[in-house]
């Protein structure tokens, strides 16, 4: 079915409309048709409808044909343009064509044929042009895009044109190299230039194969930067080849992977580092190894210092990466050593703990770090450009710094490379932390052990210093044997004591005097010659008390003598303790081997000599003490003797004392009896006497009287000392009772006084009583009072020739009154004093010639006195008196 076309007609002239119109129907187009009288029409039928042609006429009434194509066009219309115009004008045909008609027809050549075969043309060019124009908006849409998609795309296009030999490069491929494109000759050999000459072979062998063969183009290589380093890159390529297969072009892409080849390095590099770090506990040769492998792959050098437990730091790790530079860093770690409080950048990150990244190290900086300059000239050689330092933090504190440098070869350090290297000292620090500990607990394990085996030794010192010390108990008084008993003892317990002796001090000769050996070879030892002399070794360590190890080292060597008796090593110490003092010095010896002794045996030699020095001096005193024991025992026994004898003379005192007794007893019973039966016939001898003399009836002569009266009167003087001897022997019996009654001491003085008077009237004494007491009443047997009164009062006036006797009475006390009797007489001397109250005692016997008496009177009177619980004492001074005084007490009954 043919189709229908939709025309336009713009025409101001119905007729040539109609013309148009008819012409197109007979030529049998099938149409609709829509008319427009001007361009004003004309554009408000377009805006409406789509059109397949419009056929306009040149002159319009507001416009000419020209500028409604233009204006058609201009507004985007599609439709295909015939020009009608009115008379052949070429000009105008050209200028509406150029405009954007299709075709144009002088009005004078319409017919339907002309009109239909141009209306066909025309819309078959609109339409091509229309396709064309289309196809090539959406090209350019296309490549629009594509171009977007290149330059924003990371990776690089390539586009090599193999006929001209010209390679197009995009942006990206430019960046890859630092090349710009004015700078790159963009041939494939220039290009292949570029590639790292390891690759180039391989590569230029795989795009010859791929352009012949078709094999893949697929290749990673390293393609050189202008700065030098070189990229890690991978392309991919494909060819465009003729209809024989002939390549004329070839592209593709390249991608730089550096970055990435980069970070799987790295990643590659701490696998590694953690490898070495884990291989061992023991950190100080772990960081060597590390040093050298962080050398081969991110530093030219690399240091790696450990502050240490001693709080040192030591340079554990030092490599370079050029052989030619290793002198220089020994050099550096000798003589250079890491100092904490230098100025090198490590001991700096070590102090604040905080990494340090310098990407350019200026002169200054080298300046700073280096100590004099020859270490400045040093590091200058080594030429460094960049350094990193990363402290190793073990819970936030610096154990150590590990300093990386690159030289001029590298590229300067950057904030990837410092990241790289904390990552490596937080793996190293961890690594250092675990050595440490371990080490730490070795350390501890060996302590631990090495306590042990000293413990061990000690326990078997003191075993055998306890054996010792027991023999020593054993044998504390045989010195001598107890002497050759420790030096056998120590050559049994020190292995490598070949001989042993002592040597004692001499006090009379002051010289060491050998006392006794134990051992082999004992008799070859020139001790007074070789030791014992003023400065001899032995006689040092006698003076100073310090124990020496004597070492023969002239032993081996060439022209030693053999011969000599020096032992090969000897260790002497004195013989000394705190009691005892310095008594001499103990050695011991080994004839071969310069090394026999150690330090723990001069410990043990001189626990010996301590010993030693208290075992001399035990004996020592023992034997003083056995002498003294001896002389005791023999006092002892003198002792015992005499104390038998005391005791026998004891018994016999026993004995006598109640010999004495017993006589005593019978005495005074003997007495008793007697004086019973002496004084009744006395009594009849006195009474017949005195009848004698009254009888006034054959009284008796002168001489007879006188007889009697010499009867009577020593009569009488026999019944008193027959009384005195009576009473004595009743009290000293204990017959003699007291009969206490109250009375009136002061009259009871008074009376007896008086009664004695008269004999002190015959001597012309006088003879007083002075009485001064409150109460005179006292309670006591009145008659022995009186005895007692009488007794003192009568040797009172016996005794005195010329003066007076009183008697004073007071009170001691209100329970207590004294008696005393004082008299002016002839006195008693200090030597009797003490004897003139015992029995039948006078003080002189030639006074007894001259002074009547018995001896008995003081004797009872006493004996009276201290049956009243009294007292009795006498003052008495010779030629010039005596007074006897007597305490009673108020009451003797109480
Ligand atoms: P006699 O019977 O001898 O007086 P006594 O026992 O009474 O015995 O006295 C002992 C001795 O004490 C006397 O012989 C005398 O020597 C001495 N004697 C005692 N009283 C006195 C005195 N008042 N003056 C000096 N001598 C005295």
């Amino acid at each position: 079915m043919e189709e229908i076309l939709k025309i336009l007609i713009v025409d101001d002239d119905e007729v040539d409309r109609m013309a148009v119109r008819r012409s197109l129907k007979t030529a049998g187009i099938k149409m609709e048709v829509v008319e427009a009288i001007n361009c004003q029409e004309a554009i408000a039928s377009l805006s409406h409808d789509d059109f397949d042609c419009v056929f306009l006429d040149y002159r319009l009434p507001d416009g000419d044909g020209l500028s409604l194509v233009q204006d058609i066009r201009s507004s985007g219309f599609k439709a295909a343009l015939v020009v009608l115009t009115g008379q052949g004008d070429e000009q105008i045909a050209v200028e509406v064509m150029k405009a954007g008609a299709s075709d144009y027809i002088s009005k004078s050549k319409v017919s339907p044929e002309s009109l239909a075969r141009s209306l066909r043309n025309a819309i078959r060019l609109n339409r091509a042009e229309t396709l064309a124009q289309r196809a090539n908006q959406l090209l350019q849409e296309s490549e629009q895009r594509y171009r977007f998609v290149l330059e924003g795309s990371n990776d690089g296009i390539w586009d090599w044109d193999i006929i001209r030999n010209q390679i197009y490069c995009n942006e990206r491929c430019f960046e890859i190299t630092g090349l710009s494109g004015d700078g790159f000759v963009s041939t494939y050999d220039a290009f292949c230039q570029l590639i790292h000459p390891e690759d180039r072979p391989r590569i230029i062998e795989i795009v010859t194969a791929h352009l012949k063969l078709e094999s893949e183009c697929n290749v990673e290589f390293k393609l050189r930067h202008v700065s030098g380093e070189y990229r890690y890159c991978i392309a991919k390529g494909k060819a465009q080849r003729d209809s024989t297969g002939r390549a004329f072009r070839m592209s593709g892409i390249i991608s730089d992977i550096t970055e990435r080849k980069q970070a799987l390095e790295r990643q590659r590099f701490l696998a590694e580092a953690s490898a070495v770090l884990s291989a061992s506990l023991d950190y100080q040769a772990t960081m060597e190894t590390l040093a050298r492998l962080v050398v081969n792959h991110i530093a030219d050098l690399c240091l790696i210092d450990i502050l240490e437990a001693d709080g040192l730091v030591r340079r554990l790790g030092a490599a370079v990466s050029d052989p030619s530079k290793e002198n220089l860093v020994r050099q550096l770690k000798h003589r250079y050593p890491p100092d904490i409080d230098g100025g090198h950048p490590a001991m700096k990150v070590l102090r604040t703990g905080n990494s340090e990244l310098v990407r350019e190290i200026t002169d200054d900086m080298l300046e700073a770090a280096t100590r004099d300059a020859e270490h400045l000239q040093i590091v200058r050689d080594m030429g460094f450009r960049s350094y990193i330092v990363v402290p190793l933090l073990v819970r936030g504190r610096a154990i150590g710094a590990i300093s990386l440098v690159c030289t001029q070869a590298k590229a300067a350090y950057d904030v990837s490379d410092l990241a790289l290297a904390e990552e490596l000292a937080r793996r190293a620090a961890l690594s250092v932390e675990n050595g440490q500990l371990y080490r730490e607990a070795q350390e501890a394990s060996n302590n631990l052990r090495r306590a042990i085996i000293i413990l061990g030794e000690q326990q078997q010192q003191l075993r055998t210093l306890q054996q010792l010390t027991n023999l020593l108990n054993q044998r504390l008084s045989d010195l001598p044997g107890l002497l050759r008993l420790m030096v056998q003892a120590v050559c049994d317990a020190i292995a490598g004591a070949e001989f042993c002796f002592i040597m004692l001090q001499n006090p009379q000769c002051d010289r060491l005097v050998l006392t006794v050996t134990a051992g082999i070879g004992t008799d070859k030892l020139q001790l007074e010659d070789g030791f014992g002399s003023e400065e001899g070794l032995l006689s040092q360590v006698f003076l100073t008390g310090v124990s020496q190890l004597i070492q023969d080292e002239e032993r081996g060597k060439e022209g030693h003598s053999q011969g000599s008796q020096m032992a090969a090593s000897m260790y002497v110490v004195a013989i000394e303790s705190a009691q005892a003092g310095r008594l001499g010095v103990l050695a011991i010896g080994n004839w071969e081997d310069t090394h026999a002794f150690d330090q723990e045996d001069g410990f043990l030699l001189a626990a010996v000599g301590e010993q030693a020095a208290i075992a001399i001096n035990n004996a020592r005193l023992i034997n003083t003490l056995e002498e003294r024991e001896e002389r005791l025992a023999y006092q002892n026994e003198i002792l015992a003797q005499q104390n038998q004898d005391l005791e026998s003379l004891s018994t016999q005192i026993q004995l006598q004392n109640l010999q004495l007794m017993e006589a005593a007893r019978l005495k005074s019973q003997f007495l008793a009896t007697m004086s019973h039966e002496l004084r009744t016939p006395m009594n009849a001898v006195i009474g017949f006497s005195q009848l004698l003399l009254r009888q006034r009836q054959n009284k008796l002569t002168s001489h007879q009287q006188d007889m009697v009266e010499r009867i009577l009167s020593n009569g009488k003087h026999l019944l008193t000392l027959i009384n005195d001897i009576l009473d004595l022997s009743k009290i000293e019996a204990g017959k003699l009772q007291l009969k206490p009654d109250e009375f009136n001491l002061v009259h009871l003085v008074r009376a007896t006084t008086d009664e004695l008077r008269s004999l002190a009237s015959e001597k012309n004494l006088s003879l007083e009583v002075q009485a001064d007491l409150a109460n005179p009443q006292i309670i006591n047997d009145s008659a022995r009072v009186r005895q007692i009164l009488v007794n003192l009062l009568s040797n009172a006036i016996k005794f005195t020739d010329f003066g007076g006797v009183w008697v004073k009475l007071w009170e001691v006390s209100p329970d207590e009154v004294a008696i005393a009797v004082q008299d002016t007489g002839i006195g008693i001397a200090e030597e009797n004093l003490n004897h003139i109250f015992e029995e039948f005692r006078q003080v002189d016997q030639s006074l007894s010639k001259r002074y009547a008496g018995t001896g008995l009177g003081l004797a009872i009177t006493s004996s009276l006195v201290q049956l009243m619980h009294g007292k009795i004492s006498v003052e008495s001074k010779l030629g010039e008196g005596s007074t006897f005084e007597v305490v009673l007490a108020r009451n003797v009954s109480k």
